[in-house]
């Protein structure tokens, strides 16, 4: 019998919400492959360079996506970017928004050298819940989880969701 397909999960969420460290944990602790899209985007230049105004990337989505649809087919990823509405809907089974206590968030990102009024957008993203939002826009209900980052506690049970997601999963398709 040809062996299931594996899965692909997108981990999404505000950056500081812990998307690359769960994604990280996750990897280690089911075999799914960690593709760190900022990682991605730096490493094969698919950027047309920095927004000033905002810090961060001009995205050049269409080399990027040409080259995830090639990751992705065979399944068994984790993606790990900080918005979500940019991929195919197609491309997931499971969709985890990271979200974290308000104040724990900006002593994250306080700690990266981000600028004050980079650690103010990020805060205020999270408070109006605009990649959650998104991420409803973008993915069915029943692929979406909220899932709390705020302490390690809740860091180690979202790792231990993710494999006992993947475990039924599987098992859903024997
Ligand atoms: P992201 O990839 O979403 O920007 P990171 O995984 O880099 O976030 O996490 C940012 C910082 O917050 C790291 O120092 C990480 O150790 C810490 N962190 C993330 N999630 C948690 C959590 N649930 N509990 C405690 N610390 C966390
Ligand atoms: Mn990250």
């Amino acid at each position: 019998m040809a062996q299931p397909r594996l899965p692909n999960i997108l981990i999404t969420g505000t950056p500081g919400t812990g998307k690359t460290t769960l994604s990280e944990l996750a990897s280690l602790k089911t075999g799914m492959e960690h593709i760190n899209v900022t990682d991605l985007v730096k490493a094969r230049g698919f950027h047309s360079g920095l927004d000033t105004e905002f810090d961060t990337l001009i995205l050049d989505e269409d080399l990027l996506l040409d080259e995830m649809e090639i990751m992705v087919q065979p399944g068994g990823k984790i993606v790990d970017f900080h918005t979500c509405g940019i991929f195919p809907e197609r491309w997931f089974d499971l969709v985890i928004v990271l979200t974290t206590d308000n104040t724990t968030l900006y002593d994250r990102l306080a700690a990266r050298d981000y600028s004050a009024k980079k650690i103010q957008e990020n805060v205020d993203c999270e408070i109006m819940q605009v990649v959650l939002d998104e991420a409803r826009e973008s993915y069915k209900n029943d692929i979406l989880v909220n899932l709390d980052s705020s302490t390690p506690d809740q860091m180690e049970q979202n790792v231990l969701r993710i494999a006992q997601w993947l475990e039924s999963y599987m098992a859903g398709r024997q």
